[in-house]
Parts: C-alpha cells; structure tokens; sequence
C-alpha cells in the first residue's frame, strides 16, 4: 500500500549536530544524531507518503506556550558562546552548563540573566546532556515549523498528520529544557490545534520515557489531557523527577494528567493494555483533536530504553490513537538507526488504517 499520511519535513532539522552528550561527568557520541532523520524521511518517502514542507510561522504560539526568555536564550546561547571565544580560544565546541540556578541555590532570591555567557547557560537547561552547536538553533526552530504546520493540516481537515521533529521536543517544560529537547513541538501542536478551534486535545505520548515537559506545560489546565505510558522513573530511569502515577494535574487540570509508568522489560501485551486504558480515558473527554507524542525508543531494539514493544505492537499502537480523533504525529525519541525507519512506517501504517477507513 502507499503510506497516504502526508509527512512533514524541514531540511534544517539536519543542521543540529549535539556533539555527544556529557553523561556522568564523561561526554559520549550521544545517539540523537542527525541521520535518525534521514533514515525516518527515506523510509517514508520510499512507502510513498508525501511529503510536505515545513512552513515558516511567526512566534506567536511557541511564545505562548514557553517563556519568551526561553526562547530567546536558545536563539542566542551559541552566538554569544561563540563572541566569547569558547570554541576558538578555550576548545569548547559546544555550549554545555556547568552552573544550575537551582531553587534551593537562589534560595528566594530573583532569578537573574548573568553576563556571562558560560554563567548563564544554565539559567533554563536542567542537565548537561542537551548540548547546543552552530545549527542547532535553526534545526530547533524547524521542527516547531514541521510541528505547527502539521497541527495547520489537521487544523483544516486532515484526518492524520505527521511532523518530523529534530531535535524531539518533549522534556521540555514552560521555561526549562534537557533531554536532548530544547522545545516543546508537541506542546506547540497541542497549542495551534486548539486555536484553529478545537476545544479539548488530548495529548498521547508513548514514547519510553515520560514527557515531563508537555505535562508540566498543561498541568494547570483543564483544555489539553495530557496521558502517558513510560518506563518508571521510580526503577532508574530519565526523567526521575516527574511521571509517577500519583501526578494527576492540579487547580483547574486536576484530573486531566495521567501517568501510566511500567516496568523495566514490559513487551506488547501490557504496553498495549496501559495503551488501550489511556485511550479510553482520553476518548471518555471527548477530544476534537489528538496529539501523539511518537517515541520509537521503546522498541525492543532501542539503545535507551529498556521497553520491549515490537514494530506490530506500534502498528497496533498506531491504530488505536488514530481512532480516537483527528490526530498530529510528533517524532519524539527512537535511537536505532537499522530499525528505526521499519518502526515508524509500521506505526503510520497502523495509523492510516483508522484514520482513512
Ligand atoms: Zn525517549
């Protein structure tokens, strides 16, 4: 069959090269790489889907969903880390913190900007994994682009979209980033769909690891249902500070955040029955529109996580959250290359099977 659901690309999310990652005090090759992209782009394009480009949008949504001093700091980390001399006369090759202004640091007091470059740039990033380069704040902006204009396609009438997001965007709350995600393109997709109209959108994301990011950012609304099935931050796993069951929103949201985390080793058919009881929660509100955080690392044969669904599993997963409404793809995480692209496919595969039926 060819794959109908129109993919939506920008060639900058290629642009973003991390450098690795700085684990435990030892900076590695890292695994969020720019060919994940490619090889997801080549896979689909070659199942016949078309592909859509990314078009430009102005901030005015990314700034309503995350603190406008976020923004503009990543916009100018790498330039100012540059006119600082960091990588010419220091060898620092990337923008990596090594100062958090933690709560307990500041202690009450305000929160400043420091003037220096190497001071402030862990004023918004909570690790020292998410690293920033010379094409990263382009890449990061294009998969916003890629997200916005899939949430427009659905906005307008498209049963199923799907926004090719490098770098993912996930871990990323209101004012902070880390997690290899510097903002949140399926909060931001969230935030377009509902003002092109829709009234309630429910946010799935079955990703490996829990999105702390996106639930945070709608932790004190009732207007966008935040669900998701991950690895238990309490059995050691990122991001383990947030995404344990007893998180249920609060104020307003109370109710409408729901935390479903699993075992270590956890195969299709309890991945798929968690699966199925978000589902059911998140059709029980009545949706107008869904968003789908799409993590392909809890695959059996990912490197980062140790969840063992399969590509029918995803086919089965695919299915299932495209019935529920019209419904935005956001790529999130997914780290081996050989089968990284058979995953997705299978999980728009699953997907279309609904959605166009
Ligand atoms: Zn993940």
């Amino acid at each position: 069959m060819t794959l109908p659901v129109p993919v939506v690309w920008s060639e900058d999310c290629l642009l973003h090269e991390p450098g690795g990652e700085v684990w435990l005090g030892v900076r590695e090759d890292g695994t969020e790489v720019p060919a994940r992209a490619l090889v997801l782009r080549d896979t689909l394009m070659a199942a016949g889907a078309p592909v859509v480009p990314a078009r430009p949008h102005d901030d005015g949504i990314l700034r309503t969903v995350h603190d406008p001093e976020l923004v503009d700091h990543l916009a100018r980390l790498w330039p100012d880390w540059v006119a600082a001399g960091f990588p010419a006369q220091y060898g620092r090759d990337r923008a990596v913190p090594y100062v958090f202004p933690t709560t307990g640091l500041l202690a009450g007091l305000p929160l400043r900007s420091p003037p220096a470059v190497h001071g402030r740039a862990g004023r918004f990033c909570y690790d020292t994994m998410t690293l920033v380069g010379p094409g990263s704040w382009a890449a990061i902006r294009g998969a916003v682009d890629a997200a916005l204009t899939a949430a427009d396609l659905v906005g307008s009438g498209e049963r199923l979209a799907y926004a090719l997001c490098r770098p993912p965007g996930h871990h990323v709350t209101r004012a902070a980033y880390g997690g290899s995600c510097y903002l949140n393109n399926a909060a931001i997709a969230a935030q377009a769909l509902l003002a092109a109209g829709a009234g309630r959108v429910a946010v799935i994301d079955i990703d490996a690891h829990h999105g702390n990011g996106t639930q945070m950012i709608f932790y004190d609304r009732p207007d966008v249902w935040y669900g998701s099935l991950h690895v238990d931050p309490g059995a050691g796993w990122f991001p383990h500070y947030a995404g344990y069951a007893a998180e249920r929103g609060r104020g307003d949201g109370d109710g409408f955040n729901r935390n479903l985390p699993l075992p270590p080793g956890t195969g299709d058919d309890d991945w798929l029955a968690a699966l199925d009881a978000l589902c059911a929660e998140a059709r029980a509100l009545g949706p107008d529109a869904v968003v789908v955080s799409l993590g392909l690392d809890a695959a059996a044969t990912d490197p980062e996580s140790p969840v063992r669904v399969t590509e029918a599993g995803y086919r089965t997963a695919g299915r299932m959250v495209a019935s529920l409404a019209p419904t935005v793809l956001i790529q999130e995480g997914g780290y081996d290359l050989p089968t990284l692209g058979a995953l997705a496919l299978a999980t728009l595969e699953g997907a279309a099977t609904t959605a166009y039926s």
